[in-house]
């Protein structure tokens, strides 16, 4: 397997390393403080093509692959994590179900102005009875009648909810066929019946709008199902597992962040008459965290790569994810360890990282969900 990235992935790279320099760096403190929705930053994200990057032209997107989008997610997430999330929900959550399971029609109808983004796209799948077991927790439902699906329930959680052209909801369009009963379907922003609900107040991402969805004798045209009716549960397990590869990518752009900052501050901060980037203790935490991203980084490419090869790469983004997300998080826990107090006051940027990133290992699956995912798949596959 070669990691080496393509002249054309390490245009991208740099090119969002300067953009998230220029554009959300100086913007990412103030964003958090004020709980703002960076709405002009996706727009200028648009004008450099960012947030349709992983799609065909033909839909307005960019037609680069899942590497590229990896090393963008990654960039935008080191320079803020709240607009980090968005982007990579956006791509792979509210992009992602349509490309991969819209017709032509829906392709063309509604992925493409999120990939040019002219708008934001969201998914819903968490319920309040619990995200884990999705099969277990959907109780909203869809029935037929006529030329219209009229959809009553609610989701939570809901990533860019409040400003999404679409959001694809997971609903039970058969009782009696269990999670072979469940389907998506894209629900328009404009839908009758649509209610968006308070937008949640969160530990961090205070950037990304989390909010409530209500469904109330909600109507939508029959043709917005995506794909057939019954595989809605296999389409958010596909869906989830290439957004578990953006999530890692979000965790060691976070992870990375916090690396930086540490190191400028140890270099910079005396004690005992010289920096404590001289102390061993401090200069373990700098190798443990630097080897563990490393580590990180290379299996969340890994995971890219499988994925762009057409191979099977669920095992490999659950791991990828896994690991990304609690490396980065002793990162940043050791960020704010090298700070001192200074870590812990909001004047420096690594509390929000460790607030930012503390996500990752919930979101897309959670830790204990994916031990168990990678501990089923090898013992059943042999993998
Ligand atoms: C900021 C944010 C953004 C989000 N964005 C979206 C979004 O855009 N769309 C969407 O649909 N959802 C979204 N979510 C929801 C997220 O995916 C869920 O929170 C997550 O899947 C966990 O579900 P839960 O919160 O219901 O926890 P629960 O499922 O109730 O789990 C609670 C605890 O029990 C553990 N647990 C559960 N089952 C098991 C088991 N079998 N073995 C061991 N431990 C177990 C879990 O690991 C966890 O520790 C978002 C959440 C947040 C916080």
């Amino acid at each position: 397997m070669d990691f080496q990235l393509t002249e054309e992935q390490r245009a991208i790279q740099e090119m969002v390393h300067d953009f998230a320099e220029k554009e959300i760096v100086p913007r990412a403190s103030d964003i958090d403080k004020s709980d703002e929705f960076p709405a002009d930053v996706f727009g200028k994200m648009a004008a450099q093509g960012l947030m349709g990057l992983p799609f065909p032209e033909q839909y307005g997107g960019g037609g680069a692959d899942t590497m590229s989008q990896a090393l963008a997610v990654e960039e935008v997430s080191r320079a803020s994590g709240s607009i980090g999330l968005t982007y990579a929900a956006h791509l792979s959550l509210g992009c992602g179900p349509i490309y991969n399971f819209g017709t032509e029609e829906q392709k063309k109808n509604w992925l493409t102005p999120l990939a040019k983004g002219e708008a934001l796209g969201a998914l819903a799948l968490t319920e309040a009875k619990g995200g884990s077991d999705l099969a277990g927790s959907v109780a909203i439902t869809a029935a037929l009648k006529g030329d219209e699906w009229i959809i009553n329930g609610s989701k939570m959680y809901v990533t860019s909810g409040a400003v999404a052209r679409s959001i694809t909801t997971l609903c039970i369009t058969d009782k009696s066929k269990g999670h072979r009963g469940l389907s998506m379907i894209l629900v328009p922003q404009d839908a009758p019946g649509l209610v968006i609900g308070k937008v949640e107040e969160k530990m961090g991402l205070h950037g990304s709008l989390t909010t409530q969805v209500f469904f109330e004798d909600c109507r939508v045209p029959k043709t917005n199902l995506l794909g057939g009716a019954g595989e809605g549960f296999r389409q958010a397990m596909v869906t989830l597992d290439g957004g578990r590869i953006g999530i890692g990518a979000m965790a060691v752009g976070l992870g990375r962040a916090a690396l930086e900052a540490s190191i400028r501050y140890a270099q910079e901060r005396n004690a005992f008459g010289k920096p404590i980037a001289d102390f061993q203790a401090i200069q373990w935490m700098v190798a443990d965290a630097s080897m563990e991203l490393e580590a990180a980084r290379l299996m969340v490419a890994k995971a890219a790569w499988l994925k762009d090869a057409k191979e099977r790469f669920s095992h490999e983004a659950a791991m990828a994810k896994l690991f990304a997300s609690e490396a980065a998080d002793r990162a940043c826990w050791k960020a704010i360890q090298i700070h001192g107090g200074a870590g812990y006051l909001r004047d420096f940027p690594v509390e929000r990282f460790y607030r930012d990133n503390r996500l990752t290992l919930i979101g897309e699956g959670t830790s204990e969900i994916l031990r168990m995912v990678i501990a089923r798949n090898i013992l059943k596959n042999q993998i």
